[in-house]
């Protein structure tokens, strides 16, 4: 018998200072608004290799608490990864993802699982107030991933980055088909979603801790929705150099045409080319980078190696 409506995903990496606080305030909201026998809540959190205590802290929930369970991993594979840990085995019919570190208010659910319930697919937060929470350095390069991922993937979305969010069964289990490793979530629901809604939420200070994303997390996880959701890049490559090869061309006309003019002038600015040539080269590097990131991310898809180890499921029986 499953009577599962809500199920609440939550990845955790060393995050034991928040936990309590979170679990506190969680299970209240859950009691509060989804506490119905015939539509039941549950909560799966994913240990994605926390080396703290986090672990013990939540095995103990799941201890007390039959509607929780733990996925442990063997070691740390990321936020996205851990979140579709969950998402293998979550039994709701709508499945909200919150970051554990308290800066998505679990407060905010019932909104979202309104929205869904007004027929949408996915629905997403808009986080309110953001700027004045976090620091130029976290939130500059997730201006540049809204922008970027709302080109690329065609989605006029206000926040791509917030992870609070609602998503129908449906939509979980076409992206749980995605064997791809490189996924963005956000990205990816959308791309199998019709309905799309964005409410706006409340956003805080990160409750405890420290941000797990180091600078390189982040600039991968750039690339990562670059690469997985458009061939725009690539194509842009060949563009560019179509542009460059035909100004070259005419240069080189234009060149041809001096000499001829004037047989007995130099043509001066051995500068000038250096500084062109340098241009070149830079692009070509880029070029080179760009292509570069492609084929890894082939390389890593054809060896075809699980996206992470699950250790032990922590449910009580
Ligand atoms: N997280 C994870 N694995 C990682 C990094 C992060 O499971 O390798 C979890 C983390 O515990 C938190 C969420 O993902 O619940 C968001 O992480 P964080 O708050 O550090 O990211 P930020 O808010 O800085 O984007
Ligand atoms: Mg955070």
């Amino acid at each position: 018998m499953n009577n599962t409506y809500l199920s609440v995903v939550i990845p955790i990496f060393n995050e034991e200072e928040n936990i309590p606080t979170l679990w506190e305030r969680l299970s209240k909201t859950l009691q509060e608004n989804f506490s119905n026998p015939e539509r039941d809540w549950e909560v799966v959190f994913t240990d994605d290799g926390s080396r703290d205590r986090s672990l013990e802290m939540l095995q103990a929930i799941a201890n007390q608490e039959p509607r929780v369970s733990v996925v442990e991993f063997n070691r740390n594979y990321g936020q996205h990864s851990a979140i579709f840990g969950a998402f293998a085995i979550v039994a709701g019919e709508v499945i909200v993802t919150l970051d554990a570190d308290l800066q998505n208010p679990p407060e905010e659910i019932p909104k979202l699982v309104a929205k869904i319930e007004e027929g949408y697919d996915v629905v997403g937060g808009w986080r309110q107030g953001r700027m004045d929470n976090d620091s130029l350095f976290r939130t500059l390069p997730s201006k540049i991933v809204n922008a970027v991922t709302r080109k690329t993937t065609g989605v006029k979305l206000n926040d791509y980055g917030c992870m609070l969010r609602a998503y129908r069964r449906e939509i979980v289990d076409a992206m749980l088909q995605c064997k791809e490793r490189s996924s963005f979530i956000p990205a990816l629901a959308n791309s199998f979603a019709k309905r799309i809604a964005e409410v706006p939420v409340a956003h805080a200070e990160r409750a405890a801790g420290t941000s797990k994303y180091g600078i390189w997390k982040l600039i991968n996880l750039q690339f990562d929705l670059l690469t997985s959701f458009s061939l725009l890049p690539l194509q842009m490559l060949t563009v560019v150099g179509i542009l460059i090869a035909i100004l070259g061309f005419i240069l080189f006309v234009g060149l041809l045409t001096y000499r001829f003019v004037h047989p007995e002038g130099t043509v001066g600015g051995v500068f000038s080319l250096f500084a062109i040539l340098f241009f070149f080269v830079g692009c070509q590097f880029i070029a080179f980078g760009l292509l570069g990131e492609y084929i890894g991310r082939i390389y890593q898809e054809v060896r075809d190696r699980p996206r992470f180890v699950v250790k032990r499921i922590h449910k009580q029986l």
